[in-house]
């Protein structure tokens, strides 16, 4: 079978390689979330199909790259079009290949993915310039020029998503792309290899080869012709494409793990400290920016945690496509044992569970229960390891700057929250917080104009409006002397 029907759309499963579709001889299973069920075969790619699709774009680079960011706009705001046409069809999609809720695929993911085409589309053409300088007289002109083929990798906690935030400002750009998705949750790129054939992409522009890591996204990322990775997932995963890109010197974007803190200063208002606490289970813990960590003022301890409790035992729990429920299930039986393994040997280290810790089995085998898990000594796992679960730790501590050292206190710094009544006091906390995204009273709030990216082992450079064109294009300077001009 080379095909899977969701919601009226029969998705072609098969790699998309200079704009034809192409089998492997042999296929992978991709198992819904939502129920455990084989929703069908997937191709299952290796060197072969990677090398075919860097050829592919390699040669469709040359037409691409020449043509001018209006004309590559044109095209690529249809695309942004045709995406907000199919929202319902790619939700449903989405939902149940990685069982995130269909609501929030419908009213937020999804849009969001359109926007990622039509933003950087538009910045490419309306935005994307430097005012000209002088040096003695002399001119300086910045340029942002197509660098050649983008390989782009994702995970599977927001396929789409993650994956268009950066087809569209390497697309904009100028270069060509070849696509590597989550080999637990690859359909939403199949479907997408459509939409954009659809709109007007010229062959071989966006290339999808589906597969596992190591078979399929290895030999993309030590090909000589390659001339960015983007790579999101975790740190392991990262360091192996670190050591391939480094053959080639081929720049790298890492966007990884993160172990965030949710810090809840003791001039909180207690009601807005427990909404962004509880908001940190979201997607079933599946989010790198979670600050599952919460740490939690002396003063304001007893009754943020009673209130969270309370919060915390009225979330519903159920199948992502219901309209009330708040988690959905998690990825994959595979990665359910992690989870649960995590929390085991936080018991057996001395932690408390203060409540979940366990499947839900009223529920089928997915869906972790929320997990709270309280007094684990300093510096243990549970405290410093990313879980990628529904599960959040809390600590306690006396003054600011004890606070600051726990927030501080792993190898990531991705993202932190904080939640305090003094703009003065959080702005103080805020500036010695190592973390590429800080959210004051709020979570989540995005502006895609806005740079991303981790600090420390959360990744390696920024995305996001300029950010993005700085690395996906070759960024040029070129510097016209006074006279001497014929014409
Ligand atoms: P992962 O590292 O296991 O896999 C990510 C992708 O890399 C998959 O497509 C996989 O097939 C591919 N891959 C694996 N080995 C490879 C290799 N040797 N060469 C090339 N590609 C390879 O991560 P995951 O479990 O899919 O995702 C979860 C991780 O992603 C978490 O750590 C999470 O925090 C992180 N994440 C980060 C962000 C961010 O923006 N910082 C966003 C979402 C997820």
């Amino acid at each position: 079978m080379t095909s899977i029907t969701i919601a009226g759309v029969d998705i072609d499963t098969r790699h998309w390689i200079g704009g034809t579709r192409v089998a492997s001889d042999s296929t992978f299973d991709t198992v819904s979330p939502v129920d455990g069920s084989v929703l069908g075969q997937i191709s299952r790619g290796g060197k072969l199909e990677a090398d075919a699709a860097v050829a592919a774009a390699r040669e469709a680079f040359l037409t691409w790259s020449r043509m001018s960011p209006a004309e590559r706009g044109e095209i690529l705001l249809r695309l942004a079009d045709s995406i907000d046409e199919h929202v319902e069809e790619l939700a449903q999609i989405e939902t149940l290949d990685n069982g995130s809720l269909l609501r929030s695929h419908r009213r937020g993911v999804m849009p969001r993915v359109a926007m990622n085409i039509r933003f950087f589309a538009d910045y490419a053409m309306n935005r994307l310039s430097h005012p000209e300088f002088e040096t003695r007289g002399h001119t300086n002109h910045v340029s942002w020029d197509p660098s050649g083929v983008a390989v782009i990798i994702t995970p599977w906690n927001a396929p789409l998503m993650l994956a268009t935030w950066r087809i569209g400002p390497a697309l904009a750009s100028g270069d060509t792309v070849v696509l590597k998705p989550p080999e637990w949750a690859p359909l939403t790129a199949s479907y997408f290899a459509d939409l954009a054939h659809r709109a007007g992409l010229p062959a071989g522009v966006f290339n999808v080869v589906q597969g596992f890591g190591a078979e399929a996204g290895a030999p993309l990322t030590s090909n000589p012709d390659v001339s960015r990775i983007c790579f999101t997932g975790s740190v392991p995963t990262a360091k192996v494409i670190a050591h391939a890109a480094a053959d080639n010197l081929t720049p790298c974007s890492f966007e990884l793990g993160g172990k965030s803190p949710t810090v809840i200063l003791d001039d909180a208002d207690l009601d807005l400290a427990v909404d962004l606490a509880i908001e940190q289970y979201d997607n079933a813990g599946q989010v790198c920016l979670a600050g599952t960590r919460l740490l939690v003022q002396r003063g304001v301890a007893d009754a943020f945690i009673e209130r969270f409790r309370e919060r915390a035992g009225q979330i519903t729990q159920g199948d992502p496509r219901n309209e009330e429920t708040q988690i959905g299930p998690n990825i994959h039986l595979t990665h359910i044992e992690r989870v649960q393994a995590f929390v085991d040997r936080a018991v057996s280290d001395g932690a408390t569970l203060a409540y979940g810790g366990e499947v839900n089995t009223e529920l089928g085998s997915h869906y972790f229960r929320p997990t709270l898990i309280v007094d684990a000594p300093q510096g243990s796992e549970i405290l410093t390891q990313e879980v990628f679960g529904p599960v959040l730790t809390m600590q306690v501590f006396d003054t600011d700057e004890e606070g600051l050292d726990l927030a501080n206190g792993t190898e990531f710094g991705l993202a932190a929250c904080v939640v305090s009544g003094s703009r003065m006091r959080a702005e103080d906390f805020c500036r010695f917080l190592v973390a590429g995204t800080i959210w004051v009273n709020c979570f989540f709030v995005r502006d895609l104009s806005a740079p991303f990216g981790g600090s420390k082992k959360s990744g390696i450079g920024r995305e996001g409006g300029l950010w993005s064109f700085d690395f996906y294009a070759d960024v040029k300077n070129t510097v016209y002397a006074p006279n001497g001009w014929k014409g």
